[in-house]
């Protein structure tokens, strides 16, 4: 029989920002495709309910959940060395741990502002990309090539965000680091892309989306006529964590409901 191409049993995922959100909806369609999966957050207890929730969508897979603050260099070093001794190996990586704050006016931004936002979306993102990219040349070097990092960017890294500017130019950083990392690892077998969520109804926007003016501004312009959901990210996780992406890199997939085009 012909193997499902997007059967992911015996692969291994990592997910930063896995216990919550866009990062468990990933999660739960790689386990649901048969990946073993492995996320990282900072909240034991949120961990601890995600971990379950994994498990009841496939119980034949492995679940692990890790505290790891990505911005910390020393805690993703030893996170990632916890996954491999755990799991073996790592597949699949998606630095998609982030954070977003918007209030204030960029000239009266506090570089506290400017470096909480900075110090996970982008500097976490390079500790956890660094470490996947090192397993996955080794890995390379020692006959078994192969290997997905996947970032997560957003829509804001096209349209820019007024009064988050911090945040929409790390994640516009994002696209340019995928890129890059596409063409230096292209070599070893990897794989690297970036995925742009647009209005998503997670914990981080569902402030937004209760305020009646910004739905009422925002929604009019999504051709899809709502916003996103965790599940909607289902799809393009088990397609690039698959062997039917292996000669997709260097892209952007925006999955925004046809925001920006409209
Ligand atoms: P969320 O707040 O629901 O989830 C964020 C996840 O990141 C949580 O699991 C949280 O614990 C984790 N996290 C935050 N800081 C961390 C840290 N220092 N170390 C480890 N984990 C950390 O938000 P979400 O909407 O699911 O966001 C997921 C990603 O998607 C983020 O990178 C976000 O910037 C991006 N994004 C979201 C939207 C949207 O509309 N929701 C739009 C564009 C991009």
């Amino acid at each position: 029989m012909t193997k499902n191409i997007f059967d992911l049993s015996g692969k291994v995922a990592l997910i930063t920002g896995g216990n919550a959100g866009i990062g468990l909806g990933f999660a739960r369609a790689l386990a649901t495709a048969g990946a073993d999966v492995c996320i990282w957050g900072r909240r034991e207890q949120q961990n601890a309910a995600a971990v379950a929730d994994l498990q009841s969508v496939n119980p034949s897979v492995k679940i692990q959940a890790l505290v790891c603050d990505v911005a910390d260099e020393d805690q993703v070093a030893a996170c990632f060395a916890e996954t491999l001794r755990l799991f073996g190996r790592v597949d699949t990586c998606i630095a998609n741990a982030g954070v977003a704050s918007g209030i204030n006016r960029f000239h009266e931004m506090s570089k506290d502002d400017w470096r909480g936002v900075l110090d996970v979306n982008l500097d976490g993102l390079f500790y956890t990309l660094r470490a996947a990219a090192a397993h996955m040349v080794q890995r390379a070097q020692a006959g078994d090539p192969g290997g997905r990092l996947i970032g997560t960017s957003s829509l804001g890294a096209l349209c820019g965000m007024a009064r988050a500017e911090h945040y929409a130019g790390s994640k516009g950083a994002v696209i340019s680091i995928m890129q890059g990392l596409a063409v230096e690892y292209a070599r070893y077998g990897v794989t690297a892309n970036s995925i742009l969520p647009g209005h998503i109804h997670t914990d981080m926007t569902d402030r937004n989306y209760q305020n009646e003016k910004f739905a009422a501004a925002i929604m009019p312009r999504i051709p899809v006529r709502r916003w996103g959901t965790p599940d909607d990210f289902g799809g393009i996780a088990v397609y690039l964590a698959s062997d039917a992406s292996s000669y997709h890199t260097g892209d952007k997939f925006l999955i925004d409901g046809g925001f920006f085009i409209y």
